[in-house]
């Protein structure tokens, strides 16, 4: 739940929700945006090794720059390779990850590689390792963790490297070790800052997105939500997938007089109880239950048929009846009546949200005649019509 604070902190290590469902659907929201990331990535850093590799052959000659050259061409070769496998994935942001993970891995080690070959280049490599760590810690999309120890640690061992290699002199190597040192620093701290953020940034878009969703007094879903297509969604998953699909409209009898007793007040509390009752009795976060008037809720039911969405009004309309409601010295109490409709969409392929929504509001009007405090049910024949 978006209004749980518990769900939104962050990891301080990982720079990830520290609640595993609450991460997924971050990286499930932000899919697109990683994939799209990690394309752009993969074709900046191809450019740049194919000009490095040019760079090689000019220093060194052919066939001399061979073995540098190839090195350089690994990590764009593994990371288009990454991108075929990413595209095909069953779940892209783990194959993602995966593939960012081993071409940072590769660029980054290409230039211990080239060092031991263009040894007296050694300040110019330590420069383009500053900027290469700075690019797998800000520019890759990726693991923060994964790039926190990748980035870092190959330009450690760079720079044992490049100390035991000894081609130039010590303050020279001593600049160099402080502008890889910083790039790394800075990197780490930027990487970290960016994860955050951006997770802040989802999770404040979140909690708007559930506010306006949301019914304030009973914290069902709104006729908004509904409104905007919550049960065209439904049925287009029921008809795609042939499922039954139940609809329950419930409303408190006499709710008025509860009003006119107990004050508004005491009319609100026993909508929230109603409220509880409904969000406990129904299976989270399959099942939706919505306010859809005043003291009125629509339960919606996926892959449920009738008999069963009937055993659930009546264990709501029981319990319901048998509760009271203890407000100061006052005992508030009263019934609800219930309208249950369902449809099976291996058949019925036409129904519209409007239908069933008329059907199940025309039953639970048809339970208020019959006395109240009662379930009245229908199967939706293939044709719209009502089952007798
Ligand atoms: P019936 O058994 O036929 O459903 O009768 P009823 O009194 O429940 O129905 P009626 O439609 O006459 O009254 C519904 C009342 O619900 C009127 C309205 O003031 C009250 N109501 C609507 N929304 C709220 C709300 O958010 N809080 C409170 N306390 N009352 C509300
Ligand atoms: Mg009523
Ligand atoms: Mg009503």
């Amino acid at each position: 739940m978006p209004n749980d604070p518990g769900t939104a902190s962050i990891a301080r290590l990982r720079g990830e929700f520290t609640c595993a469902a609450t991460e997924i659907g971050f990286l499930y929201q932000n899919t697109a945006t990683i994939l799209r990331d990690l394309r752009r990535s993969v074709l900046l850093c191809s450019l740049c090794y194919a000009l490095f590799g040019i760079a090689d052959v000019l220093a060194l000659g052919l066939p001399g720059a061979l073995v540098p050259l190839l090195s350089r061409l690994l990590p764009p070769l593994v990371a288009i390779a990454g991108l075929r496998y990413v595209s095909r994935a069953a779940a892209p942001i783990k194959a993602a990850y995966w593939s960012s993970g081993i071409t940072s891995l590769l660029a980054m080690s290409s230039y211990l590689v080239v060092v031991c070959y263009r040894p007296h280049d050694i300040l110019l490599h330590g420069m383009a390792m500053s900027l290469m760590a700075v690019a797998v810690l800000i520019f890759m999309p990726g693991r923060v963790l994964t790039a926190v120890l990748i980035a870092p640690g190959v330009s450690l061992v760079f720079v044992l490297l490049a100390w035991h290699l000894d081609a130039t002199d010590a303050q020279s190597l001593g600049a160099m070790t402080m502008m890889i040192v910083f790039a790394n620093v800075f990197g780490v701290a930027a990487c970290y800052r960016h994860a955050r953020l951006w997770r802040e940034q989802y999770w404040a878009q979140q909690v708007l997105t559930n506010l306006s969703v949301r019914d304030p007094l009973t914290g069902c879903y709104n006729r908004r939500h509904l409104d905007a297509g919550l049960l065209d969604g439904e049925i287009v998953r029921a008809r795609r997938y042939r499922l039954h699909l139940s609809l329950i409209m419930c409303d408190l009898d006499g709710f008025k007089a509860i009003n006119d007793t107990h004050g508004h007040h005491g009319g609100d509390e026993l909508l929230r109880s109603f409220a509880t009752l409904v969000l406990a009795m129904t299976r989270d976060p399959v099942d939706t239950v919505v306010r859809y008037g005043g003291e009125e809720f629509l339960i919606i039911l996926p892959e449920t048929p009738l008999d069963s969405a009937v055993e659930v009004a009546e264990r709501i309309r029981a319990t319901f009846a048998g509760q009271q409601l203890q407000l100061g010295a006052a005992t508030l109490s009263t019934t609800a009546s219930f309208g249950v409709v369902s449809a099976d969409f291996a058949a019925a392929r036409s129904v519209t949200p409007q239908a069933l929504i008329a059907a199940a509001d025309e039953l639970m009007y048809d339970a208020k005649r019959g006395g109240r405090n009662q379930v009245r049910s229908h199967q939706l024949t293939p044709h719209l019509g009502l089952a007798a």
